[in-house]
């Protein structure tokens, strides 16, 4: 159960597969009428985690569990890194009580955005080895589940598309006549897949798999545009007029960010009360505020709007390849549906690679 962590973070795409567990391959048709048996099976050892309207919430049951159409507005980024993570709780005696606690828990229906996104976060925790990220990450079962629609924000076909294949993952269900395709990704999975009794899939089962995804890819309305022109474009764009322009519409409210799979800054502070007893906390951060980049004598490392702007889409698009060899983004669109301004990602992509070949 849970991705390995790998401390692993260079580059090389040989460490970047590290992240992904060896699939185990076996694979089987659930029957709708048994997905409350594959939910109790998982319940015996874990809680339960589920899209259900438009965010992942606890569970108890299969009913109101969005397994058809596309990703829930909210991810399930909070059950790795809440908004708001108790990191120990102290007193005026010098007394202090570690919050770190494990708990099993299985994430059902996650889209193949949302377990992309976790390879990133694996990486950017990873390399502080972080212990409440990782502790969440080694405890969570996850249960992917194929996109049937896509949503008219989504351009994940530039990141790998609606596929498993490669992704970190225990279970893998995909809506087929009669019921799920059922894949394991992980030992864990496959006995679980196992102890169900349930019948094995056979070629017909794959290729309606690989007809959905065809259909639901090719209904985007995204033409990908080669990685290294987008980075390259990105290298030499500094100046490029686009900036300013989103720079004036922003808001600098930071939803997109906090909406965004990837972003992980965080803030550490002690809430206290007057008798010198507090807790201290991790609240997430978001690079769009002005507050993020504020520092001792009121200096600000990043007081335009324009910098901040500029800076979310190059955390995105050139650091992490310069750094990890990939971008940072899922394509998941969020940020596109969250904007208030009507900035979109797409755009900026395209103006920034446009004529620069
Ligand atoms: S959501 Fe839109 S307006 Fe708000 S900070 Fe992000 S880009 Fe700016
Ligand atoms: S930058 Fe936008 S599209 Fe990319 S992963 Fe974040 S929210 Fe999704």
């Amino acid at each position: 159960m849970g991705a390995a962590m790998s401390s692993d973070i260079s580059g090389s795409p040989e460490s970047r597969e590290n992240f992904s567990r060896e699939t185990s391959g076996a694979s089987y048709i659930l029957p709708r009428e048994k997905l409350g048996l594959l939910l109790g099976e998982i319940a015996k050892e874990s809680s339960l985690f589920a899209p259900v309207g438009d965010s992942f919430h606890r569970i108890e049951c299969a009913e109101g569990i969005s397994l058809e159409g596309a990703r829930a507005l909210f991810g399930p980024k909070k059950v790795f890194f809440p908004d708001y993570q108790e990191i120990f709780r102290f007193d005026a005696q010098g007394r202090i009580e570690d919050a770190l606690r494990a708990e099993k828990r299985a994430i059902f229906g996650a889209r193949a955005c949302d377990v992309r996104a976790l390879r990133m976060l694996d990486r950017y925790f990873g390399e502080m080895d972080e212990p409440f990220y990782k502790t969440a990450r080694e405890n969570t079962l996850i249960v992917g589940v194929t996109c049937t629609e896509s949503l008219p924000s989504c351009f994940c076909t530039q990141f790998g598309g609606l596929s498993n294949a490669g992704l970190d993952y225990d279970i893998w269900l995909t809506p087929v006549d009669g019921g799920f395709l059922a894949e394991s990704g992980s030992e864990e999975g496959k006995r679980i897949l196992a102890s169900l009794s349930l019948p094995e899939a056979d070629e017909a089962h794959l290729r309606a798999k690989e007809e959905l995804i065809k259909r639901v890819e090719s209904g985007m309305d995204w033409e990908p545009i080669p990685d290294e022109l987008i980075f390259s474009s990105m290298r030499n764009g500094l100046e490029h007029p686009v900036w300013r322009e989103i720079a004036e519409r922003c808001f600098a409210c930071g939803k997109c960010n906090m909406i965004c799979p990837t972003c992980h800054c965080y803030d550490v502070r002690d809430e206290t009360d007057l008798h010198g007893s507090g807790v201290r906390v991790r609240v997430w951060d978001a690079c769009h505020l002005f507050r993020y980049g504020l520092v001792a004598g009121d200096h600000n490392f990043r007081g335009k709007r324009l910098a901040r702007a500029q800076y979310r889409i190059y955390d995105k698009f050139y650091y992490p390849m310069e750094r990890y060899g990939s971008f940072a983004c899922t394509g998941c669109g969020r940020c596109l549906d969250v904007c208030n301004a009507e900035i979109d990602l797409r755009k900026i992509l395209r103006r920034i690679t446009e004529g620069a070949e």
